[in-house]
């Protein structure tokens, strides 16, 4: 009998997505299969609806903020039992023994496989026939070491954002060793940004939120940030110069004036990217001469996602979601599109 998995799929760049049945990756001994409840809309999920960033597979089974229970381990998986309730982000393999996974940079390891967009490859990291298909849809495999255990505190709809949004805004801040003596503006107000306010603040650091639509001041009050820093306004602006250690940019708008966050940052700070702007950065070179960096972060690796979801189980770090069923996923991306969702929306079956 020929397996077959379910879901929505994008045939092309235009169409709505339709209901699509393909046949999965055979379960290898580490592989493990899981029934989805939930799955988040990321925002990258909609680039690659529509080919933004290169050309995609189609069809494309979009969806990298997984969770469900475990239906079918393979013979050599240990830390998993039929029925866990587990997590599935962008990734669902990475070669365990390379520079980059062994050094807790599984997302840079050349012989990865992404959770949609991507074929599974072999031993060798040469392509096969299976195409890997994200989680909108009834089931998805995955090898064991990019499955990852659920919190008991953390429900399964907040879990998922957490996944991908909050990994990528978390795995930054742990990196920079950000702590009660850092002083962190986070720039963009959205479902990356109120997840990295959240974060920096319990870290204990001074967190000011970087926006230009002072409507978001309380909001950005609430999720945890002590300043709010109207990017239009010009006592702003002055007051905030050389004023932060780390400004994490969320933004992906390619009118962005970066140089005013340049000048935002103390001398020897980092400007980190996480969003992904598709206009090439313009930024003047002084900026550079008091030693300010500009470095981009990817996701985060196999260790970072355990930290990210033990800190948020402690310090109560929740995404704010909204809940469609799987069958309106074309309703839910269309709130994503507009810009209505507030922050994150969550698929459920
Ligand atoms: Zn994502
Ligand atoms: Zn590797």
């Amino acid at each position: 009998m020929v397996e077959e998995f379910h879901g929505y799929a994008a045939f092309d760049k235009k169409s709505v997505l339709k209901y699509y049945s393909y046949t999965p990756k055979p379960l290898g001994d580490e592989d493990i299969e899981v029934e989805i409840t939930h799955c988040g809309i990321c925002g990258s999920d909609l680039h690659t609806m529509r080919s933004d960033w290169r050309p995609t597979l189609y069809p494309a089974i979009l969806g990298h903020e997984i969770v469900g229970n475990v239906l079918e381990i393979g013979s050599k998986v240990v830390d998993f039992k039929i029925g866990n309730r587990v997590g599935i982000g962008c990734q669902v393999y990475s070669c365990g023994n390379c520079d980059e996974c062994n050094s807790g940079y599984e997302q840079l390891c050349a012989k990865k496989v992404f959770t949609y967009n991507d074929m599974w490859k072999d031993a060798e990291g040469v392509p096969t026939e299976y195409q890997a298909q994200g989680g909108y849809a009834d089931k998805i495999r995955a090898h064991s070491s990019f499955v990852f255990h659920i919190p008991t505190e953390i429900s399964s709809a907040e879990a998922c954002p957490l996944l991908c949004a909050g990994l990528s805004t978390f795995a930054p801040l742990k990196r920079h060793n950000v702590g009660p003596k850092s002083k962190v503006g986070i720039a963009g107000i959205g479902g990356l940004g109120h997840l990295a306010i959240q974060w920096a603040a319990k870290m204990k650091a001074e967190v000011t939120a970087i926006s230009h639509s002072s409507q978001k001041r309380d909001e950005a009050i609430k999720l945890g940030a002590t300043h709010f820093l109207d990017i239009l306004d010009p006592n702003d602006v002055e007051k905030f110069t050389h004023s932060q250690d780390i400004i994490l940019s969320t933004s992906c708008s390619s009118n962005t004036d970066w140089s005013k966050y340049m000048n935002f940052i103390k001398n020897h700070g980092t400007l980190i990217l996480i969003g992904l702007p598709e206009a090439p950065l313009q930024i003047p070179v002084f900026a550079f001469m008091r030693f300010v960096k500009v470095e981009g972060s990817l996701t985060g690796g196999r260790q970072d996602i355990k930290d990210m979801l033990t800190f948020a189980a402690k310090h109560n770090v929740r995404p704010w979601i909204q809940i469609v069923p799987m069958k309106d996923v074309n309703e839910g991306i269309k709130s994503v599109l507009n810009g209505e969702a507030r922050y994150r929306v969550v698929l459920e079956n």
